[in-house]
């Protein structure tokens, strides 16, 4: 089981994790504003080719792919905060059984015990 020690380790990981998955949505944020304003303040005079524009396009979309994950993950770091304030971290959400520590350090915003987690990735591939 999690004790009150290895809960502030979690939490510091998630904040820590959250902090810099913040930093990188800003950041990214921040790349497709100055795209969308074009570079037309600095390097003036820069031909825009339809190349540069085709590639521009295909950077933007991984952008857009890279920022949908991060928010998920985001999503599931805040979750577990909450958690940790109820107590109820460290519980498979599938199972309710205790998540192992080591499973945790590895990924302390899991949901599910490894064996829930396996289980839904089989399903999934059924599915698809
Ligand atoms: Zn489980």
């Amino acid at each position: 089981m999690v004790n009150q020690k290895d809960l502030k380790v979690f939490k510091d990981m998630l904040i820590k994790e959250k902090s810099r998955i913040l930093k990188s949505i800003t950041q990214l944020e921040e790349n497709t504003q100055q795209a969308a304003r074009g570079n037309v303040s600095e390097g003036a005079g820069v031909p825009t080719h339809i190349a540069d524009f085709g590639t521009d396009a295909f950077e933007k979309d991984l952008d857009l792919n890279l920022t949908s994950s991060e928010i998920e993950l985001l999503q599931m770091i805040e979750e577990s905060l909450k958690k940790i304030e109820t107590r109820k971290y460290g519980i498979c959400e599938s199972c309710n059984k205790p998540i192992s520590k080591a499973r945790l350090k590895a990924i302390p915003y899991t949901k599910y015990c490894i064996k829930c987690q396996r289980a839904q990735e089989k399903t999934e591939r059924k599915r698809g």
